[in-house]
């Protein structure tokens, strides 16, 4: 660079050299600047046009800007790409500035850190996660926050698999770990890429314990920090000084709203894993990955942010405990049945705005005069609430409503304070109700007072120049001027100095409108500053009261589940389940909540279930490709989930032994990603399985062995389910469905084992699916059926035919399938009845 470098340029580089690793948005009057290479990728990122300053040098600097009201859009984009964005703000005001204006950083905004302007954020939390893998053999921890809604987690796992497993499926952008940790390669081999998009590597001292204890304790009581437990979990103690500590560093503001830190899903929850998430669709579908198809799609019906976010926080950790969930359940009955009030309340929700994110940019400093009037306008629906749902019994709903803070004082306050609507910033509208403040309403009256001075003065002037065509103006280059046409001669009172000449007219000023002027002006700056004074003193007022703000919030969010799981029950004809500590799980034609709502041709077909977890606890599901066999097992796995959440079912009748978790391996969920085969895959979550599962827990399973040989397949299944049904510890409920139909023989020797089909019925040379389970296994698969369905040319279909009756006389013959071979085949009574009518 060379040595001619400007004063404002070298102030630039300074500021830049300590942000090399953000984007640098350098604010100059009404636009934010990028230059070097910060201005090729923000060019090209953005699509905005790149120039150069002094175009005709050879040191011509690259630059690309925008226009700074247009900014969060922007830096939306950016950090949506995995960029971090330091705001370089002028300090000082340029009129009055000597020499270069003075700038530094106010905030770097990171992917995991978006606060503020509503166009980046969806409801949705977004979560900025630190991992510290923890000593040798001791466990390791995590911590993670919400910026937005100040929501703060802590983790702990003894190993990196079952942590990150808890991380799983919560939206989390970026990851902060400890820049020589050994195993940062390891972390992102387990989390799939697509993840987070962006993560840092921080200097050791980031991680420190008793640095993290001392944070920990300017943000919440020391008493609740003790009762954390941290001591034990050294590894989530440090995650959490290093969070917040980047957070400090990077937002450099009061960050109030963060003032409890909780343990993330430790007990009482229905354990849900990674792959049960996305085999089951809870979140998005497997085709597509987009939000419809899901369950959360089909059950959300709630009309507030905050509720979004806890119906989220309720499906991706269902409860366990029979007495909270029927407590739940209480409370939607209650609310299903009240079909009006639930339509009032649902009414009133919508007219409350984000609490918690409000409560975040109040905290934050950033809230404008409109944040103040959502809250203000939020706070007034809360008394409508209360009176509303006051008849109501349920504990859960009456729990809600003593928990609900109207904050008569605060919105009283609001009330008296704020304009109607203000405009986006100070400044450019009033904010400031008048007889809020008594300075400013002394400020307004001498404007006020200016103006009719100024009124008046035009007309004496009228009359005593006689000149009729004089009046008076301003603009904001020269300020108030008395105007004269030339359109007629005139005499020039004495007292008139000439401001500005124009084609047809002559401007003047004289002393007294110079008075006003001035008065005016000087009143009108004064009121600027003081609506901000003002406007600042009731923000902080305002922040003094966030934890009752957010207390509130997560009362609203509460009743807006119940009543959007009461909407949905209603919606689409649920049932209230019963929900105990048995090990049954019975069904009365239950459906697939998401599969009976797309256009069937034939509609759906309700299917029930009836597992009493001794007798009948391992189902072995027999029936061909296409028949509906994971669609059924899918939705017994979903109703139980929808239970222990505290909603409804669909189905006519249901009694739910409350389950511990659920383990799924189903269909083809390849990890490609992780370089390992789709076999592998299978048996990995197999064993996990094995391992893993109680006696409370319940497993569906897909075409276990599918990824193999025929009879290494039909080996690997026959010896798991045999393992599940008999091992001590686990005797799980089980879901099996397979088109293996010598597995049907198992329930010969095993007695908790029950085999059933799905009908279908043959026509001639095809099959027709009725989409109905009953008793009893089937003892064909139909594959060539299928294949045929699909097209298949004749010829093929004829040969394969022939080849599968050649090898189905042989399998009578050959002992080549080990432990099912060696049984004499039994038939029993009545199990081929559907097909025997053929
Ligand atoms: P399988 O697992 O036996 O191969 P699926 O469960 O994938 O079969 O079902 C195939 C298709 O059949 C589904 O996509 C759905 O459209 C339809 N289907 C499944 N179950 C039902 C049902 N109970 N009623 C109506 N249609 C169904």
């Amino acid at each position: 660079m060379g040595i001619d470098l400007t004063p404002a340029m070298r102030q630039y580089l300074e500021i830049k050299n300590q942000h090399r690793d953000c984007i640098l948005l350098c604010r100059m009057g009404d636009f934010y600047e990028t230059f070097f290479e910060d201005a090729a990728i923000a060019a090209r990122e953005l699509n905005i046009t790149l120039t150069t300053r002094n175009k005709n040098r050879e040191d011509a600097v690259p630059l690309a800007g925008f226009p700074y009201h247009a900014a969060s859009s922007y830096v939306g984009k950016l950090i949506a790409k995995g960029y971090k964005v330091a705001i370089c703000e002028q300090m000082e005001d340029p009129k009055t500035a000597k020499g270069v204006v003075k700038r530094e950083v106010v905030r770097i905004i990171t992917p995991g850190l978006p606060v503020g302007a509503e166009n980046i954020l969806t409801a949705d939390n977004v979560f900025l996660a630190a991992i510290d893998p923890g000593e040798k053999s001791a466990s390791c921890g995590a911590a993670f926050l919400d910026l937005s809604t100040g929501e703060f987690y802590l983790a702990a796992a003894l190993d990196l698999e079952s942590l990150l497993a808890q991380l799983a499926g919560l939206n989390f952008r970026e990851l902060l770990l400890r820049e020589e940790v050994t195993g940062a390669e390891h972390i992102n081999s387990l989390l799939p890429a697509a993840e987070f998009i962006l993560a840092n590597y921080l200097p050791a001292e980031y991680f420190s314990f008793t640095a993290a204890i001392d944070r920990l304790g300017d943000f919440s009581p020391v008493e609740e920090i003790k009762a954390l437990d941290l001591a034990r979990y050294p590894a989530a103690a440090r995650a959490a000084g290093a969070l917040i500590r980047y957070v400090q560093e990077t937002q450099k503001t009061s960050l109030s709203h963060i003032n409890r830190f909780r343990w993330y899903e430790r007990d009482g929850y229905l354990i849900l894993d990674d792959t049960a998430k996305r085999n089951l669709e809870l979140f998005s579908s497997i085709i597509g990955g987009t939000p419809e198809g899901s369950l959360l799609h089909l059950l959300d019906e709630t009309v507030t942010a905050m509720g979004k976010r806890m119906l989220r926080r309720w499906l991706n950790h269902p409860l366990r405990d029979a007495i909270r969930i029927n407590e739940r359940l209480q409370a939607v009955t209650d609310l299903k049945e009240n079909h009006i009030l639930r339509g009032n309340l649902r009414q009133i929700l919508k007219g409350i705005y984000d609490l918690e994110r409000l409560a975040a940019r109040i905290a934050m400093q950033s809230a404008s005069g409109r944040d103040l009037v959502a809250l203000r306008d939020s706070l007034g629906q809360l008394p409508e609430i209360k009176s509303l749902l006051a008849g109501l019994s349920p504990p859960l709903i009456v729990y809600a409503l003593s928990q609900i803070d109207v904050m008569e004082d605060t919105a009283d306050l609001l009330a008296q304070a704020i304009t109607a609507a203000p405009p986006p910033t100070i400044g450019e509208g009033a904010t400031i109700k008048e007889g809020f403040d008594a300075e400013l309403d002394l400020l307004l009256a001498l404007v006020k007072d200016g103006f009719s001075g100024i009124a008046a003065l035009e007309d004496r002037e009228r009359r005593r120049t006689g000149i009729s065509s004089l009046k008076v103006g301003f603009n904001n280059v020269f300020g108030y001027y008395i105007e004269i046409s030339k359109a007629r001669p005139f005499t020039l009172p004495p007292d008139y100095v000439r401001k500005q000449t124009l084609v047809n007219a002559e401007r003047y000023i004289n002393q007294e409108l110079k008075e006003y002027e001035e008065k005016v002006l000087n009143a009108r700056e004064r009121i600027k500053e003081r609506e901000q004074e003002v406007f600042f003193k009731l923000r902080a007022d305002v922040a003094g009261q966030i934890p009752r703000i957010q207390g509130t919030a997560q009362s609203i969010a509460l009743l807006d589940v119940l009543a959007s799981l009461a909407e949905v029950a209603w919606k689409h004809n649920y049932c209230r389940p019963l929900v105990d500590n048995s090990l049954a799980l019975e069904i009365e034609e239950g459906r697939h909540p998401v599969v009976e709502r797309m256009p069937l041709a034939e509609g759906f077909v309700p299917n029930g279930l009836n597992m009493d977890g001794d007798n009948e606890r391992f189902l072995v599901i027999t029936g061909p490709n296409m028949a509906g066999k994971s669609t059924y097992i899918r939705q017994v796995a979903l109703a139980v989930i929808m239970a222990q959440m505290g909603g409804f079912v669909p189905a006519r009748g249901a009694r739910i032994g409350v389950v511990d978790r659920i383990f799924t391996r189903l269909g083809a969920a390849d990890n490609l990603s992780r370089g390992q085969s789709t076999f592998m895959v299978e048996m990995i979550e197999v064993a996990s399985i094995l391992k893993n599962a109680t006696s409370k827990s319940l497993i569906i399973l897909d075409e276990v062995g599918r990824g193999t040989g025929t009879f290494d397949g039909i080996a690997i299944a026959w010896a798991v389910a045999e393992y599940i049904h008999d091992a001590r510890h686990l005797q799980s409920r089980t879901l099996f469905a397979t088109h293996y139909h010598q597995l049907i023989e198992l329930a010969i020797t095993k007695r908790g084992v029950r085999n059933y089909n799905i009908a279908v019925r043959e026509t001639g040379e095809g099959i027709i699916f009725l989409r109905k389970i009953l008793p009893g296994g089937t003892n064909r698969s139909y594959g060539i059926h299928v294949a045929r369905l699909a097209g298949l040319p004749e010829d093929a279909i004829n040969r394969a035919r022939e080849i599968l009756e050649n090898m189905e006389k042989r399998e009578l013959d050959e002992a080549g399938q080990p432990a099912i071979a060696r049984r004499k085949k039994i038939k029993k009574e009545g199990q081929l009845s559907i097909f025997d009518e053929v």
